[in-house]
Order: C-alpha cells, then sequence, then structure tokens
C-alpha cells in the first residue's frame, strides 16, 4: 500500500491540500517527467540569495531591490538570535534532528529569536495571498529548536509590492497537535484526483485532469 511518508515540509503539505493526486506523484512516487525550472522560481531564489547575503552582512552584498530588509539590517545581538535562511529539521515528538532522516522540516527567510517570542518573516515575490500556514510550520520549528518561545509574531514581506503583509501572533502551544493531524490525514489518504485551477500548472502529467 502507498503511504504518505516523511519528511514533511510546508511545500508537500500545501501540495496535499491542493490535490492528493498532486502530492502522492510529487512527493512520495517521485514520477513527474523533469522540467525546467519557471523564471518565476529562479527569479524567487536569487532574490531570497540577495537577501540573505545582505542581512549577512557581507561586505560585497549589493542592496536588495526591496527597501524592506532593510527594517532587519545589522539587528544587534541583544535585540535576539538572528536567523537568516536557516534550515531547521525536528522529529514527530518536535525534538531537532538533523536535515537528513527528518521528519518535519524547512529553512527559515528570516527570524530574530528572542525567548518568549520571536519574529519571524518570509519573503514573497508572488503576488499577495494572506494564508498563515507557511507562517505556522516555519513557527512550530522555531518553538521546537526554542522551547522558550511561547509566541511568534509572523508576516510575509510582499516584495513586490513593496508591504508587510498582515501580522500574525501565532500561540506554539498546540502547533505539534496540529501538524500531527494534518500528517495523519495525509497517511490515510487514498488520493483522490481533485481538479481545480491549478491543473493547469502540474507536473503530474498521467493524470486525466491535467491541462498543461
Ligand atoms: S492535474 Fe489537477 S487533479 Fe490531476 S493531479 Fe494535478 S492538480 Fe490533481
Amino acid at each position: 500500500m502507498i503511504e504518505a511518508r516523511p519528511p514533511y515540509s510546508h511545500t508537500h503539505m500545501a501540495d496535499f491540500d491542493i490535490c492528493p493526486k498532486r502530492y502522492l506523484h510529487k512527493h512520495v512516487l517521485r514520477d513527474c517527467p523533469p522540467e525546467p525550472p519557471s523564471e518565476a522560481l529562479l527569479e524567487g531564489r536569487r532574490v531570497h540569495e540577495a537577501i540573505a547575503s545582505y542581512l549577512a552582512g557581507r561586505p560585497d552584498a549589493p542592496e536588495p531591490a526591496s527597501k524592506l530588509p532593510t527594517r532587519f539590517r545589522g539587528t544587534s545581538p541583544d535585540q535576539g538570535e538572528v536567523l537568516v535562511e536557516r534550515k531547521l529539521a525536528i522529529d514527530g515528538h518536535g525534538r531537532p534532528v538533523s536535515w537528513q532522516g527528518s521528519y518535519y522540516r524547512g529553512t527559515i527567510d528570516f527570524a530574530i529569536v528572542k525567548p518568549p517570542v520571536a519574529l519571524l518573516v518570509d519573503w514573497k515575490t508572488g503576488k499577495r495571498r494572506e494564508n498563515p500556514a507557511e507562517l505556522e510550520f516555519h513557527a512550530l520549528l522555531i518553538s521546537c529548536h526554542w522551547p522558550g518561545v511561547e509566541t511568534v509574531s509572523a508576516q510575509y514581506a510582499w516584495l513586490r509590492d513593496e508591504c508587510f503583509g498582515q501580522e500574525f501572533r501565532i500561540p506554539v502551544k498546540r502547533l505539534l497537535e496540529q501538524h500531527r493531524k494534518k500528517v495523519e490525514a495525509m497517511q490515510a489518504s487514498t488520493f483522490e484526483a481533485r481538479p481545480g485551477p491549478l491543473c493547469g500548472w502540474c507536473p503530474v502529467k498521467v493524470c486525466s485532469h491535467n491541462k498543461t
């Protein structure tokens, strides 16, 4: 029997929410034909790398095109521990583990951690859409690595619109349980196709609903 399996990232869970069949082929069977990365994906990578270099204070880093990251340049140590493009992984019980063999994992774009609070920012190059799911997943990873954190104040930074999005104040207490329930639903799934607007941008060519 085919089952969902770790590692679980936000992308895996988001793909499952869009369409269980899409998740199955992309992340479990991994049988989608290889495609070159889209220009939007490449642009997103370039922007993230540029912001990370700038915020890490690399002397040769140019100013990023957006002014939003400048707010965080030169954060002093007494403001908290600064994370830039930090990979965090945990096991199914929320214990920090290495990336390989992890259960949940993700990369934090930018955060300042000073228990009992943390500030979390996720750079976005696409269209504005205020869904806190990715922020909640990353808040879970932070809270498991810094157990003193009780609340994460999290925002997307919409680089195209040059503005910060809604501020989500995320209590971390029940995040592990919430994500465990999501994974249980994935593991119990029979991976039915769920046709929708994204069938026009789906890598699952064997699906009869594919419109690419
Ligand atoms: S084409 Fe549509 S229904 Fe088929 S796997 Fe992709 S998203 Fe799901």
